[in-house]
């Protein structure tokens, strides 16, 4: 496959130098990939403004604009298992997962966005003014920079790709330095079906080329799923043309288990929600909040489901838990895993790496944390499990504090039979999502998003519609 950059309808070199690509469960190099310099963004940019204007993209019927879509997804479908192995060797991720969860709800995130693109409508309003029409009509916003992480990195594109494209504008992707495989593979696939040149672009490198994008004021848009700390960088780079910026960043979700609670379930739905892509998700269960009660019976169930999930490559079959991506952010995970026994925190099962090759991380349970303990407030993103308890639900509003006191606000979930207690729960949680009685699992029809420092902005459903259009209001006077 080309591992170079896509600008204005052509594969090109990167000027910028070149990086590798690595295998997290081998630890060998998969490919080199182009790098993007400073003039290939500019390049980048030039073509997706030409192409903003570009009648055979701006004028184009939206039936044809969905037939694309419809296209890219067919595409995508046909490769489905080449494109979800590629994702799993790039990852690390669970081929099951890469198959299901990232590839397959990509495929249908193209297909729901394709069949929104001959639903977009304006409204009439009913203004003051005699003899006067008043209508919007929603518009593309323009050059959009999708800048995406490493940690799904085929859905998350898609997720942005697919309104972005639905709703007439002209892109310019940046995907994370260590996971361009599938990125690069969808716009191969995107050449195939046909979308007018210099609408669709690829730069490939690390955080400069993304920053560039930023700063860069051909650009009109940022979308951009990552860290809280790149999302408030990208804040303060944008305020030079005053971009619109929608931001998906960190998690730090709370699971409340109450008293009432089938533990199975609560177990089951828990250890899936936290361990799923090794923990390397944003909406990850990270912090437990288990009625005293119910604690011990929790606890020893938690521990004999963590220690049973098997570990390996995720190309393998039989794999559940995969490597963490990188040695780099292996090395984040052991750090905060080491603060958690030195702060106290009593470890139960797992807390190292395992292996001699590869970025393998035993799952981890650690008992007995306080809400100040580092691994209560950071974002660890690995398989790293903290429970806490709680003495009494009738002191429901102490609780809802305690998993509140976080700077974000992505995912929360609570588990019981009571309704009372649930709805009570799901509405005092500052959360994006409340999920009651199950795992995290995103849907193209719901809204994705954050409170707080988790992001700006929603995704998914028609929000995503809204994030990637400008509204106008057309005044039309017909009393002469
Ligand atoms: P990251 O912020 O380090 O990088 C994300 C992307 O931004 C990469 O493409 C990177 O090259 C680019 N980038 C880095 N510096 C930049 C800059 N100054 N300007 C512009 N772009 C820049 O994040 P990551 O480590 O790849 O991903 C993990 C993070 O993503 C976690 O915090 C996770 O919670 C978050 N995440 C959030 C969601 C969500 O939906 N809210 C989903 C997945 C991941």
């Amino acid at each position: 496959m080309p591992t170079k950059l896509f600008i204005d309808g052509e594969w090109t070199q990167g000027h910028g130098g070149s990086f590798e690509t690595i295998n997290p469960a081998t630890e060998d190099v998969i490919e080199q990939v182009g790098a993007a310099s400073a003039q290939d963004v500019e390049d980048a940019v030039a073509a997706a403004r030409q192409a903003v204007e570009n009648p055979e993209w701006r004028e184009m019927s939206p039936v044809a604009r969905a037939g694309l879509l419809f296209k890219l997804a067919d595409a995508l479908e046909a490769d489905a298992d080449e494109v979800a192995r590629l994702e799993s060797t790039d990852v690390g991720q669970p081929i099951g997962v890469a198959r299901f969860a990232n590839v397959g709800s990509s495929i249908e995130h193209l297909r729901y966005y394709a069949g929104w693109v001959t639903k977009i409508t304006g409204e009439t309003n009913p203004i003051g003014f005699p003899d006067t029409l008043h209508y919007t009509r929603r518009e593309p916003i323009g050059v959009c920079a999708l800048i995406t992480p490493w940690n799904f990195p085929l859905m998350i594109l898609v997720w942005k790709v697919a309104p972005a494209l639905a709703t007439g504008n002209t892109i310019i992707i940046k995907p994370a330095e260590q996971t361009p495989l599938s990125a690069i593979k969808l716009v191969q696939l995107a050449e195939q079906v046909g979308f007018p040149k210099g609408v669709i672009n690829l730069v490939t490198g690390d955080g400069s080329v993304g920053a560039a994008l930023v700063e860069h004021d051909g650009v009109d848009k940022v979308s951009f799923t990552g860290s809280t700390e790149v999302g408030r960088s990208i804040v303060r780079a944008s305020a030079g043309n005053l971009k619109r910026v929608t931001l998906e960043l960190g998690g730090k979700a709370p699971s409340i288990i109450g008293r009432d609670s089938d533990v199975d379930a609560a177990v089951a739905g828990n250890l899936g929600g936290a361990t799923l892509n090794s923990g390397q998700v944003c909406a990850a269960y990270t912090r437990f909040y288990v009625d005293k009660r119910r604690e011990p019976e929790f606890l020893d169930k938690f521990v004999a489901g963590a220690e049973s999930l098997r570990l390996g490559p995720g190309i393998e079959e039989s794999t559940q838990l995969g490597p963490l991506v990188t040695a780099e952010h292996l090395a984040h995970v052991e750090k905060l895993v080491a603060t958690g026994a030195e702060e106290g925190a009593q470890l139960l099962t797992g807390g190292k790496r395992t292996g001699e090759r590869g970025y393998f991380f035993e799952p981890t349970v650690f008992a007995g944390v306080r809400d100040d303990m580092t691994i209560a407030r950071h974002e660890i993103f690995g398989p790293v499990l903290s429970v806490l308890s709680y003495e009494d639900e009738d002191e429901l509003s102490a609780l809802l504090a305690r998993a509140n006191d976080t700077q974000y606000g992505l995912a929360a979930t609570v588990w019981t039979k009571d309704i009372a207690f649930a709805t009570r729960v799901a509405n005092g949680l500052r959360a994006g999502a409340v999920y009651i009685n199950m795992p995290p699992i995103p849907d193209q029809a719901a809204p994705w998003g954050g409170y707080k420092a988790s992001g700006w902005g929603r995704e998914m459903g028609k929000y995503a519609i809204d994030a990637f259009t400008e509204v106008k209001g057309v005044w039309m006077h017909y009393g002469y």
